[in-house]
């Protein structure tokens, strides 16, 4: 059994990719034989509890009835179909679906594959919409330092110019401009200097941008970072003023993860274009949507224009059913409540790290509680640290984060936050000898 084991991971590690990994050099893999509710189970029988809802993915946790047996009876009428010519009942209830719980404005939908691909399908559908209103200098993109947006080419050119991988790529990354991460906090008073070089930004650069792309209130993978709604809002009028169009990447915060259906409600704003993605599925599948209005659909389709894209797996059948289950499920659930009970139960649970003195920071929004350490922290032995308490934790960077499945229970959230408050406390311990 354990020589099995080995021989597995010894050819996971020689041969198979993980993210952000060496070939050569990679960090270490646990095997996971299972997962159900809010725990992963490992081969030698451990269960960790899961705190990442696999990258935002597993709100309702894993092995869920509801959406297996959507999947199961779905893959039993068909599994797919292509997208060009053809349609289907999955996809036109989870369209409508989506267009009803989302801001009014939006009305047409863009499925695509994965969230970079449905950033790519945003900006292509910014870019057309300006050709074809006559406006072809308009081709940049306005970004957000601190932002993520996806790992594709043109994703990765409005990914943070620092973290994202711009100096690996340099001369095949589009530059866009950037503007500085949004200073003010979520939870403090707003202060309208913190303005100042986002307008600086539009007036500059209004005549060449199609749009500015942004994470509302979270900027997730680029550093967990909540602004105000203010800025949000501002945002939006800076917009219309400049003739600019706002795309919401909400691949993150979507489904209910901050608190609101989706963070753009905290700004009482509606994007032009709205990404979408990861909690799509409920975790089960890859699947993103790119919804949009109106005036942009018809202005890319005016004087016979189309809009240029058409993945393979486009509107997979599987995946929109399950989607549509997953979203159903939600909508069903006393989600609001139990978002606002996470928020309180991880701010009580997460304050202890307040006092120690390699802590910056402490911020919880919604589903989402976050330390933020001093000095960076290595992965393998947070691994290992977390894996020994019964817990799946991945820190990044500086970060010790949770984003557990809205399915969690108290004592489960206790267990999480107990580790995380435990770790902040190691690396202090092992700082000061
Ligand atoms: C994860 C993420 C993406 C990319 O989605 P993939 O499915 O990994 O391609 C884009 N934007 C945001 C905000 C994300 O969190």
């Amino acid at each position: 059994m354990t020589s099995l084991l080995n021989s597995q991971l010894e050819f996971d590690r020689d041969h198979i990719w993980h993210p952000y990994t060496s070939a050569t050099e990679p960090l270490p893999t646990q095997l996971v034989t299972r997962a159900e509710g809010v725990c992963l189970t490992l081969d030698n029988n451990k269960t960790l509890i899961d705190g990442m809802a696999s990258w935002w993915c597993a709100i309702h946790g894993y092995n869920h009835p509801t959406l297996n047996s959507a999947a199961e009876s779905q893959i039993r009428d068909m599994s797919h179909v292509m997208f060009g010519g053809l349609t289907h009942t999955p996809a036109i209830e989870l369209c409508k679906k989506l267009i009803s719980i989302t801001p009014n404005n939006l009305q047409h939908v863009f499925l695509a594959d994965s969230g970079s691909i449905s950033v790519e399908v945003a900006m292509k559908m910014a870019i057309q919409y300006w050709q074809a209103s006559n406006a072809s200098s308009k081709t940049k993109m306005l970004s957000l330092r601190g932002g993520y947006h996806g790992d594709t080419f043109a994703a990765m050119s409005v990914c943070d110019p620092e973290t994202g991988m711009h100096h690996l790529f340099n001369n095949s990354v589009n530059k866009q401009v950037f503007t500085e991460r949004p200073k003010a906090r979520f939870d403090s008073k707003f202060d309208p200097s913190s303005l100042t070089k986002l307008e600086a930004s539009f007036d500059e650069n209004h005549k060449t941008l199609a749009a500015i792309i942004l994470e509302p209130i979270v900027q997730g993978a680029g550093g967990m970072w909540f602004y105000h709604p203010e800025y949000l809002k501002r945002v939006r009028e800076l917009c219309d003023h400049y003739n600019v169009l706002l795309i919401a990447d909400e691949i993150a915060t979507g489904f209910g993860r901050t608190g609101k259906m989706f963070a753009c409600e905290w700004a009482e704003i509606e994007p032009d274009i709205l990404c979408l993605g990861k909690a799509l599925t409920g975790g089960y599948l890859s699947l993103a949507a790119t919804l949009t209005t109106p005036k942009i659909a018809h202005g890319i389709s005016q004087n016979g224009g189309v809009f240029m894209h058409g993945p393979t797996f486009m509107g997979n059948p599987l995946a929109c059913a399950i989607a549509d289950a997953s979203v159903e499920l939600l909508l069903s659930s006393p989600w609001e409540t139990k978002l606002l009970h996470l928020e309180q139960k991880m701010t009580r649970l997460l304050r202890p790290a307040k006092d120690i003195s390699s802590v910056v920071d402490v911020r919880v929004l919604g589903g989402i509680g976050v330390i933020e350490m001093s000095e960076l922290i290595s992965v393998p032995q947070a691994q290992a640290f977390f894996v020994e308490k019964g817990v799946w934790i991945r820190p990044f960077g500086k970060l010790i984060y949770i984003m557990p499945p809205y399915i969690i229970n108290d004592q489960e959230l206790s267990v999480l936050c107990s580790a995380m408050c435990e770790y902040a406390e190691l690396i202090d311990a092992r700082k000061s000898v």
